[in-house]
């Protein structure tokens, strides 16, 4: 079992003492910039001239500069600007890398894949909460914390957890909880578990439901309400109290169907095809794909979009969804429906 650390474990004087850099102003950059510069930590935020994030930044009190600028004035520098554009960004700032100074993620995958080298008298670590920026955000103002990772791939300064640690106190994650990882291990389970189950696996899933019931004959709209709307009530069972719960709150029929069917349609096939897409991503293969794939302008992306966009499902779920009017943005039926 990985260890988790909180607040008495982390030193905030080591981070009070330095100054940040937070390339990118978006979901994360956002809310990092914002709970370390209220913790007490010089902040300057790393813009791209001409960037629609600037404003933004300035609004919030914060020290606007060029990536470059930033880089140069900082001893830690916290790259929150999209995966993909990293290994660019890093190009430019890397001559502003001193011996000593820390390079901080909130993802492992450009590191762990090679397509961010640091040298080897700079610190590398990662801390990543997990959840989008504007919870971590709000969940530091209201004095509370979101839990994250933390993971450590070079140690040049000998002080690079202590470091780390410090930093994902001043954005508030010892105050839930952080757990102690690698990048390697954050990169593999991230890309895995959005693939096979999360992203990947859910919607096939859906889809191959849906048409199951409509290949049959029934209505497009059942099978819409019973294959994918209803997903939300047992997910949000799943997330609440685990499978127990999930299985309590269903009828005896569900619980009994589920457990005797379910592993008729995820059988040993299934899992064989998830050991062949973890080796994938433990091989870099699935990596080397997508970073092709972006070189190229992404044209099977593109594709693949489009294709899923047209999809029967989309449209009527979109027709049904309109007559949920009464939901809130979070599609909260409960919440919708309370009294005022
Ligand atoms: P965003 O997509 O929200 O980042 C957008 C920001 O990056 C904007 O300020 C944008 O500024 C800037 N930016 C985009 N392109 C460039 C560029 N070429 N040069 C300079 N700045 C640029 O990123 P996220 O916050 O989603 O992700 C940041 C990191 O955090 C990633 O490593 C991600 O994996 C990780 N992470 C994300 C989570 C999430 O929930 N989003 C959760 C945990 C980790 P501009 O106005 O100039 O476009
Ligand atoms: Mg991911
Ligand atoms: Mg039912």
């Amino acid at each position: 079992e990985n260890t988790i650390y909180h607040d008495d474990d982390a030193t905030h004087s080591h981070i009070e003492e330095k100054t940040v850099a937070v390339l990118g102003y978006g979901s994360q950059g956002h809310a990092h910039a914002q709970n370390l510069a209220e913790s007490g930590v010089d902040v300057i935020v790393g813009l791209r001239e001409g960037s629609a994030s600037r404003k933004a930044a300035r609004q919030d009190g914060l020290t606007v500069a060029t990536p470059v600028e930033a880089a140069a004035a900082a001893d830690v520098v916290s790259v929150l600007v999209p995966d993909n554009v990293q290994p660019d960004v890093y190009e430019a700032i890397e001559p502003e890398l001193e011996a000593g100074d820390t390079l901080q993620f909130a993802h492992g995958f450009n590191i762990h894949y090679d397509q961010i080298e640091p040298p080897e008298d700079v610190d590398v670590t990662m801390v990543a909460p997990k959840g989008p920026g504007h919870i971590v955000r709000r969940q530091y103002a209201a004095g509370e914390g979101t839990p994250g990772l933390i993971a450590v791939y070079r140690d040049a300064t000998g002080d690079a957890h202590d470091q780390a640690l410090a930093y994902a106190a001043a954005i508030g994650c010892t105050r839930a909880g952080v757990i102690e990882t690698t990048f390697r291990e954050e990169t593999e389970t991230d890309l895995f578990g959005e693939q096979a189950v999360l992203c990947g696996g859910v919607t096939e899933l859906v889809k191959a439901g849906y048409e199951t019931l409509t290949d049959a004959g029934y209505s497009e709209e059942m099978a819409y309400f019973e294959c994918l709307n209803e997903l939300k009530l047992i997910v949000d069972l799943l997330y609440e109290g685990g499978m127990s719960e999930m299985w309590d709150s269903v009828s005896d029929t569900a619980e009994y169907g589920g457990l005797t069917r379910g592993e008729v349609v995820v059988d040993d096939h299934t899992r064989e095809q998830m050991e062949t897409v973890l080796e994938e991503v433990q091989n870099g293969e699935f990596a080397r794909e997508w970073i092709t794939e972006n070189q190229a302008g992404r044209p099977s992306y593109g594709q693949r979009r489009d294709a899923e966009k047209a999809h029967d499902i989309e449209e009527v779920g979109e027709e049904l969804r309109s007559l949920f009017a009464w939901s809130d943005e979070e599609g909260n039926r409960e919440k919708a429906n309370a009294p005022a």
